[in-house]
């Protein structure tokens, strides 16, 4: 009996085990590395991103190397709080600072993502990073550019397989309170505060060592959702109220923030965060749809409960991808002419939109 129980808890994680050759290879590389290690988040970086890439350039850096993180734009304000997140270089506002340091790296290590446009105008000096580089990402789709990739969909964030890396490297004697902070923040946001992607035990174990690091999981979680400015909360009191717009045949919710309206509610980059999952609380709606009006473009993001699959709907319509349940893409059109033309799919999309199930 005790025999089976051992045996369920080992074999009950749907992670895939990670590849000792892999693992083993890009850690003799790093050993051989003297000079700095860039690491880099995908463009308009969440919490799993900047969780990732704090927690394991603190790890590199316990480790005695030398690190810089490189971020392609500006990341919300309630991120910076994690140990190393105000030393972020950000492309948008120091080009030279950040190519220079890209260029003088012995390594890249791009985290949360697996295809070069997700670095936004870094995509080209990514792609032609000359030194070794690796790609540890839980995004589906994966493009390899770099020499070494460690890509694994079926997990609930990369902070989360972040860590399981730094355990196969033997690397967890450089696990501290501030790493954990980092990794937990990761796994916290990308699973809705473990309301989604959270089937998996694994998932559950890891939070429970990150705890024994004596981490305060509330106090995070109030740096991440109880940080924003009134201001902020008054804009999802428009949004809900005046621009979302309901179609209970398509099983669909929108909400659309112009420019107007941001400047209306001084608005600043994180402050739409989460927006996109409100109207999924509504009964009956399966799929959210958010619009942010930008200077050059209009910021897409898809969330969707059940089957339908928003990841396939942001490729095919709006230049984009991400997870099943959670997708995003960015279209060079007026705003209006993107809103209309969501509302104008929703028709080709009924029969998908009623089923719910995940198999
Ligand atoms: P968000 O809506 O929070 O911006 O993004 C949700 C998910 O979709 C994330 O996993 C993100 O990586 C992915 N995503 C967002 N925007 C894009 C995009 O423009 N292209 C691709 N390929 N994925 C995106
Ligand atoms: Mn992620």
């Amino acid at each position: 009996m005790y025999i089976l129980y051992l045996y369920l808890i080992l074999n009950d994680s749907d992670l895939k085990p990670i590849d000792l050759e892999i693992i083993n290879a890009f850690k003799e590389r790093l050993g051989q590395v003297e000079k700095t290690i860039a690491i880099v988040p995908h463009i308009n970086a969440d919490g799993d991103a900047i969780g990732s890439v704090l927690g394991l350039s603190r790890i590199l850096r316990n480790a005695g190397k030398k690190v810089v993180v490189l971020s392609p734009n500006h990341f919300p304000g309630f991120l910076r709080w994690m140990d190393g997140g105000r030393e972020i270089l950000i492309w948008t506002s120091s080009r030279k600072k950040v190519g220079q340091a890209l260029a003088e790296a012995g390594m890249l290590i791009c985290m949360d993502f697996s295809q070069p446009s997700r670095a936004g105008e870094m995509k080209d000096r990514i792609e032609k990073f000359p030194g070794p580089g690796i790609i540890i990402d839980h995004h589906p789709c994966p493009e390899k550019f770099t020499e070494f990739m460690i890509s694994h969909p079926e997990c609930s964030s990369t902070a989360e397989l972040a860590f399981h890396v730094v355990k196969a490297m033997g690397y967890q004697k450089y696990m501290d309170k501030q790493v954990a902070e980092a990794i937990f923040c990761g796994i916290m946001t990308d699973t809705g505060s473990f309301d989604y992607n959270v089937s998996d035990p694994q998932t559950f174990r890891t939070v429970s060592e990150l705890l024994a690091y004596g981490i305060d999981p509330e106090e995070i979680h109030r740096q991440i959702y109880d940080n924003y400015s009134a201001d902020r909360m008054r804009l999802l009191g428009y949004c809900l109220n005046e621009s979302m717009e309901v179609y209970p045949e398509y099983h669909t919710a929108m909400i659309f923030i112009s420019r107007e309206v941001q400047q209306r509610y001084h608005f600043v980059p994180g402050d739409n965060e989460g927006f996109v999952n409100y109207p999924l609380s509504i009964k009956g709606i399966h799929f959210s749809a958010l619009f942010t009006e930008k200077e050059d473009h209009v910021k897409v993001s898809f969330r969707s409960r059940g089957s339908f699959p928003v990841n396939e709907f942001a490729s095919e319509n709006f230049n984009g991808g991400g997870h099943r349940n959670a997708s995003g893409g960015e279209i060079n059109a007026p705003f209006e002419e993107v809103l209309e033309r969501f509302r104008n799919l929703l028709p080709a999309y009924k029969a998908m939109l009623k089923k719910t199930r995940i198999s």
